[in-house]
This record gives structure tokens, C-alpha cells and sequence, in this order.
């Protein structure tokens, strides 16, 4: 192969090709450094001399969808009069890495669309090696997430896989960057981000949070200066187990048969924003089950209600609304209510200062849906740092538009 293609198709200007094979559907270049090194780079005297060699192969783009592999003779020198000993510099590959730069970065464009597993079968290379490539960039790029000029953030915890395996995140609540990725759950699980915080002299001016007791208490010790804030997302997330804590309930309850059937079915109806259900047929479903069962009907309202409170134009009214909630649910006498009713009162005013900061409730939930779909495609992720990785680009829609 003329020297010029690979130059102009490849910008590899020191190379020569020396010969071609074609072996299924893989094209094998030969190639070797078009000139010796003679000067010695540590003493500078022009005795430096060839001193044995060995074979690299790299992946290269592709031609015509075929692979390509460089398979190029590394020449060593070594120096006659200082012994100085060398390999010849790669430019195109770094390290022992197996790949070119510009099929690295090939394959971290397609991966904008692709899964990593679409993108290994597509190139003939392993998924590993998909990864790695995919890994040392986000590394490059991501990591580690920048804290500078972050003043609101918020914190959640998920499980990796059903129920065992927890992490905490951090998030900055301004540029939606996860900035914080925890092992387990709890106070030990920040303890790495307030250091860091610590370290650079960060104040966090509002942290939005679940209703834990545990994370309130390890913000209250790292950030006392920080307005804990609790937003409609979270809470309505604790009203949301209780419901269905009602609903399954009532459902163990129920004898008939039919009336089970209709509980059982309506779970998700029940969770769903209200006023997002448009569908006649659901509708009346719904409001077949909340006729059959009281306490379930009075639970669904007041978690109806309870999105009143952050809805309103000043604070004062949400203060009469959560007041007036607050005790309804204590007259219900349905225990899951009346302890629901005690936390409400127990943070009744880091439910209100969420009208004295800018904290946006779509965004926390909006990240929380991401990590619920990357979750749920993530067979991917037994390697930990890669997972994390990926949470750290998890905001950058050209990053995320995959996952798995
Ligand atoms: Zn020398």
C-alpha cells in the first residue's frame, strides 16, 4: 500500500507499508517507521544503533467495513556509548494499548448511538475492549466531577440490583451533574463527598433530600450552614409506599374475588400522578377501587393533596395547605397516615423553605428516571468504576443517549 493513503486516510505521515494481507474479512497492513533514530536522546551522539525488534498489532478504522489491523515492526535502539536503551515512540497508540487514537475515538462516536454490545459485534472487537475504550475516555473527560461553584445539591439512594446493592449519589441540582457516587446507603456513604467538600471549601447553600433520617443528620453535621430541603418528588415517594402499603393491605384483606382483582390491578394507578391519567377506561377502573376500599380512597386523596403544597403562589398558602393536610390525615385515624401526618409535621419547614430557594423538583426526578433506565438496561455494569463512570456522564445527553 502507497505511503500517501496512510497519510491522508489515517494522518499517518511516519509509516510505511511494506505489505498487505487479506485474510477473510480482515486487512492486515504491514507497516514499519519510515526513518531509523540515530542520535541518542540522553547523551546526544550519533551512535545509537538497532538493537532488535518485536511485532505490535493495532486496530485501525476500518476500510470498506473491513478490519483493519496495523501490524508494525517496533524497532529498539540502544546507545553505544551510554547504553541508553529505547522503543521506538508510537504516535498513533498510547501505551500498550492494542487500538489507534482515531479508532478510539471512532468507537466512543458510535457509542453516542450504540450499545457497547452493538458497537463490539459492528467492529469485530471485543466487548471488553469496547469498554476499555469507552472507559478511558469518560475517565478523561468526567472524572473527577468538578465541585467548583456548586451550591445546591441533592442526595439519593438506589439499588443497583433488586434490593441488595446500594449506592448514593450526589447531584448538583444547577447543571444536573451527578457529583458524588457512594457505596451503600446512609451516613458512611457520604462521608467521602463531605471530605472532598471539606478539602475545597465548598458551601452548599441548599441540599434537597429524601425524608432519611440518616442523610438528614450526616447534612446536618457536614453542612450546618446549608437549608436542608424536602421536595415534592421525595415526599411524595414516602406518601407513595404508604399507599401501597393500604393497598396491600386491603388486598390480603379482601375475600371476593373479583374486588381483589381490581385492587391488584391498580397499582400503578394509584402511584401515577392523578391528573396525568386520561384514559377514560383506567379512570373508571381507578374509581372502582377507591369506591370499594375507604381508607384507600382517603390515602389517594391526600397523596393528590399533597402535591397542593409546593403548587402554590406564596408560602404562606402552602403553610395553610400542609397545616390543613397535616390534619386530615390525623383524623383519618389510618395509622399509615397519622405517621405520615408526624413527618410532615417533623419537616414542616424543610418542606416550605423549597419556596425560599430555586430547587427544581423536575430535576431531581429527571435524574432519578435516568438511573432507573440505565438500571434497568445495565447488564453491563459489574465493572464498578465503569459504572460510575457512566453515572458521571450521565447528565450529557451525547453520552447517555445509550446505555447497556
Ligand atoms: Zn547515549
Amino acid at each position: 500500500m502507497n505511503s500517501s493513503f496512510l497519510y491522508h486516510a489515517w494522518g499517518l505521515y511516519t509509516l510505511e507499508c511494506t505489505r498487505e494481507e487479506y485474510k477473510g474479512n480482515t486487512i492486515i497492513l504491514h507497516v514499519q517507521t519510515k526513518e531509523r533514530i540515530k542520535t541518542c536522546p540522553n547523551c546526544g551522539k550519533r551512535n545509537f544503533v538497532k538493537n532488535g525488534y518485536r511485532f505490535r498489532d493495532f486496530v485501525g478504522l476500518p476500510i470498506g467495513g473491513k478490519k483493519v489491523i496495523l501490524h508494525m515492526k517496533v524497532q529498539r535502539y540502544k546507545c553505544k556509548d551510554c547504553n541508553f536503551d529505547q522503543q521506538e515512540h508510537i504516535p498513533f497508540a498510547t501505551g500498550s494499548r492494542s487500538y489507534t487514537h482515531r479508532f478510539a475515538k471512532y468507537v466512543v462516536d458510535l457509542l453516542r448511538g450504540m450499545t457497547l454490545q452493538d458497537v463490539s459485534n459492528h467492529l469485530g472487537v471485543s466487548w471488553d475492549t469496547v469498554k476499555d475504550i469507552h472507559s478511558t475516555y469518560l475517565e478523561r473527560h468526567y472524572s473527577p466531577p468538578s465541585l467548583e461553584g456548586v451550591e445546591n445539591i441533592g442526595i439519593d439512594e438506589f439499588a443497583i440490583r433488586k434490593g441488595h446493592v446500594y449506592k448514593t449519589i450526589v447531584v448538583d441540582l444547577d447543571s444536573g451533574r451527578i457529583l458524588y457516587v457512594g457505596d451503600g446507603k446512609g451516613a458512611d456513604a457520604l462521608m467521602g463527598f463531605w471530605k472532598k467538600l471539606k478539602r475545597k471549601g465548598i458551601r452548599i447553600k441548599h441540599v434537597a433530600t429524601d425524608l432519611s433520617a440518616a442523610f438528614i443528620a450526616s447534612v446536618m453535621e457536614n453542612c450546618p450552614e446549608a437549608t436542608l430541603v424536602f421536595d415534592h418528588f421525595h415526599v411524595v415517594k414516602l406518601m407513595n409506599e404508604k399507599l401501597d402499603d393500604i393497598r396491600r393491605k386491603a388486598y390480603s384483606m379482601e375475600k371476593d374475588v373479583n374486588k381483589r382483582k381490581v385492587l391488584k390491578g391498580t397499582r400503578y394507578l394509584l402511584l401515577g400522578n392523578g391528573t396525568d391519567i386520561f384514559d377514560k377506561q383506567y379512570k373508571t377502573r381507578l374509581d372502582n377501587a377507591l369506591a370499594m376500599n375507604e381508607p384507600l380512597s382517603k390515602a389517594y386523596y391526600l397523596k393528590e393533596q399533597l402535591r397542593e403544597i409546593w403548587m402554590q403562589p406564596m408560602k404562606s398558602m402552602a403553610e395553610d395547605i400542609l397545616d390543613d393536610w397535616v390534619k386530615q390525615a390525623e383524623q383519618s385515624k389510618i395509622p399509615q397516615l397519622m405517621k405520615m401526618a408526624t413527618t410532615i409535621k417533623a419537616y414542616r419547614r424543610g418542606i416550605l423553605s423549597w419556596y425560599d430557594c430555586h430547587i427544581s423538583t423536575g430535576k431531581v426526578e429527571g435524574i432519578n428516571n435516568k438511573i432507573k433506565v440505565m438500571k434497568r438496561k445495565a447488564y453491563g455494569f459489574r465493572d464498578e468504576r465503569y459504572f460510575k463512570l457512566r453515572l458521571y456522564a450521565l447528565h450529557d445527553c451525547r453520552i447517555t443517549r445509550n446505555v447497556g
